[in-house]
């Protein structure tokens, strides 16, 4: 029994909703509270008609923590789980310290405004200090540790699926099959196709400012970044085939070489066509992937962000998508003394998770364990006062849940590996 506050209503929330909801044993009650309350409520009718959850909605501005803390005082939740843009993390945090309640989320903390000299002060001393210029890192969310400790409450950062289930992996390859990993390799291959010539399969804001930006990877205690793009390499994907894939800066490596003790080497791939990249590489050198404000006809506009209202939305992607993803780590190290190598992915098919909740496999591979990683909280499965990736609790159960709720899993023995 329990209730928990669901912030968004986007791709990821739907499914995380309706995740909940066929979970109503667990959830109980829940609440979809966002910008936009007409989705909210449209979401609320859909699965009233089948769940024994008690759904309410709110409308809620995120940004401001101060709405949050009212809504959460309203509503009394268990937890809050935010699946909102990672440009709300800190608000809903502190909102969640004011209140005492549990955190969860899919996304670290990114500056919306990225141009704020005070944000930007931070940012290049910690590119300076790390070496990797991305515009998202956990300094900012681990920094919450004390104040999460002395409010009493878990925050689990990163349960979506990369960063969350791959995390989730190397804790489970660390469990059971190595004394020690040397080297990480985590591969998101997405085969699907939805029939535009360009669009993204989440929130393209954040999905091009991830992709247009340097690559980088862990080695050796530290990183090291490359141009985008610029590392490629070809993979055989089980149910999938073989696809070109390019390392990008994730952050997951940024945990994982924090809490995989004596990791050696962490490096993330993506498959993209080729179609994708020129498209992309097109709308970058014409200013397109800019989020600073131009002056268009007495109107500042963000480039950005008018291109997100062009392109499709992802969320209506689902139909028209057909083929698989298939996402996971291969992992090298050692058990009693030899050398060991493993590949542990999923394989989620667009059109059967469309069947099922009418999105497509990008929006249902996230929002599964964001409602995975709702339910360890309010379960008391994993607890602790603080700030946690999700990789510092125990896998087993909820490796379980992934096989339960639609995400099952494989563990091949001597994969392919990448060079
Ligand atoms: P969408 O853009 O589809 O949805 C975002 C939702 O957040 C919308 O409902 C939007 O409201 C709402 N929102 C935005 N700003 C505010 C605000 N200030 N107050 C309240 N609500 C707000 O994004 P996705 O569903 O694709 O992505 C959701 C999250 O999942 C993101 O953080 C993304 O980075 C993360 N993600 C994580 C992945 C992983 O594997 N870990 C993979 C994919 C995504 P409105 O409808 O009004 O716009």
């Amino acid at each position: 029994m329990s209730r928990l506050l669901i912030i968004g209503c986007g791709g990821v929330a739907q499914v995380a909703i309706k995740k909940c909801c066929q979970n109503s044993e667990v959830f109980t009650e829940i609440c979809i509270a966002s910008r936009t309350k007409s989705k909210c409520d449209a979401v609320k009718e859909e699965v009233d008609k089948w769940t024994k959850t008690k759904v309410t909605t709110a409308q809620v501005d995120a940004d401001k923590s101060e709405e949050v803390a009212a809504l959460i005082k309203a509503y009394k939740p268990d937890a809050v789980l935010n699946v909102a843009l990672p440009y709300q993390d800190l608000s809903i945090m502190d909102a969640c310290v004011e209140c005492k309640v549990s955190y969860i989320d899919t996304a670290n903390y990114e500056a919306e405004d990225t141009n704020d000299p005070a944000w930007r002060k931070v940012y290049e001393e910690r590119c300076k200090r790390l070496g990797f210029t991305a515009y998202f890192d956990y300094s900012w969310q681990w920094a919450y540790e004390e104040k999460f400790k002395e409010a009493g409450i878990t925050g689990l950062l990163g349960s979506g699926f990369d960063p969350g289930v791959t995390s989730v992996f190397s804790a489970y390859a660390l469990k059971h099959y190595f004394d020690e990993i040397d080297t990480i390799d985590i591969l998101d291959c997405n085969g699907g196709d939805h029939g535009y010539p360009f669009a993204t399969n989440f929130n393209p804001e954040i999905n091009l400012r991830e992709v247009s930006a340097p690559g980088s990877y862990w080695e050796n205690g530290k990183w090291i970044e490359v141009e985008p793009m610029s590392i490629k390499r070809e993979y055989d994907f089980p149910q999938v085939g073989m696809k070109d894939m390019y390392l990008l800066h994730h952050e997951e490596i940024e945990s994982l070489a924090k809490n995989i003790p004596g990791v050696k080497r962490i490096r993330f791939f993506m498959t993209f066509g080729q179609s994708y990249l020129t498209h992309m590489k097109c709308l970058e050198n014409v200013g397109m992937l800019s989020t600073e404000p131009i002056e268009f006809e007495g109107k500042q506009i963000v480039p950005i962000q008018f291109l997100k209202a062009l392109l499709p939305d992802p969320a209506s992607l689902g139909p028209r998508t057909v083929g698989k993803t298939n996402i996971g780590c291969i992992f090298h190290g050692k058990k009693d003394g030899k050398e060991k190598t493993i590949y542990i992915y999923n394989v989620c098919d667009h059109q059967e998770c469309y069947k099922e909740v009418g999105s497509q496999a990008i929006s249902y591979t996230t929002g599964v364990p964001a409602m995975i990683g709702a339910m360890m909280l309010v379960t008391g499965t994993w607890s602790g006062a603080g700030v946690f990736n999700i990789e510092e609790f125990d896998p087993d159960p909820y490796m379980d849940a992934l096989n339960k709720w639609g995400l099952p899993w494989v563990v091949e023995e001597n994969p392919r590996t990448v060079e």
